[in-house]
This record gives C-alpha cells, structure tokens and sequence, in this order.
C-alpha cells in the first residue's frame, strides 16, 4: 500500500501548499456582513497522517514539512513528500516492511 503511494506521489509535482483563510471584522464594526476573509495561515496535508501541517514562519516551530525520501521509481531517485518529523519514521519503516515482504514474494515464485 505505502509502495504504491510512493509510486503516486513521485507522479506529482509537489505537496500541494493549502491556506486556511478565517474572517476578520474591521476595528469598530461587529457586524458579520462586512467581515473579511484573509489569509489565517499555510499548511501541507501530511502523506502519512492526512493532518494538517502548519507552515510556521521560524522553521524551529515546524512541526514538519517537506521532505525528500531517496526512493527508485521510473526515472526518479526520490520522492517528495509532505511530513510531520514525527511521521517520517514510521513511513520508512512501513516502506521497508513492504520491500522485505515483496522480495520474500519474489523469491518464492
Ligand atoms: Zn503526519
């Protein structure tokens, strides 16, 4: 499953960058009508956990972020992926049960 996902991911150009946009009333003025949708802030969607990833504008806040993992597929040696740190771990091992599982299959054909 993570295998294919990889796959699909090299496809794509790169983690799609989503704005959370909140309303915000003028000073002086409650009324709702005259509200503004502005930018609140940015975020990934996580490939592992699909939660959000806030873009935080000191990387030290960062819960995560755009990463590369060295993965062979067609003509490419990596796949960019959209991450919480937290969540890089267990991907990586999930892909490396997945090749171990695939070469036991292989070998057994
Ligand atoms: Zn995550």
């Amino acid at each position: 499953m993570w295998l294919e996902r990889m796959k699909s991911w090299a496809d794509r150009e790169k983690p799609i960058k989503c704005t959370k946009k909140k309303y915000e009333k003028e000073d002086n003025n409650t009324r709702w009508k005259k509200a503004k949708l502005v930018k609140d802030y940015d975020y990934y969607i996580c490939d592992f956990c699909n939660k959000e990833i806030k873009i935080e504008k000191k990387w030290e806040e960062r819960s995560g972020g755009i990463v590369n993992i060295p993965f062979r597929v067609k003509n490419k040696d990596k796949v960019t992926v959209a991450l919480h740190n937290k969540c890089l771990k267990p991907l990586l091992q999930k892909i490396k049960e997945e090749e171990h599982e695939n070469n036991i299959c292989a070998r057994n054909k």
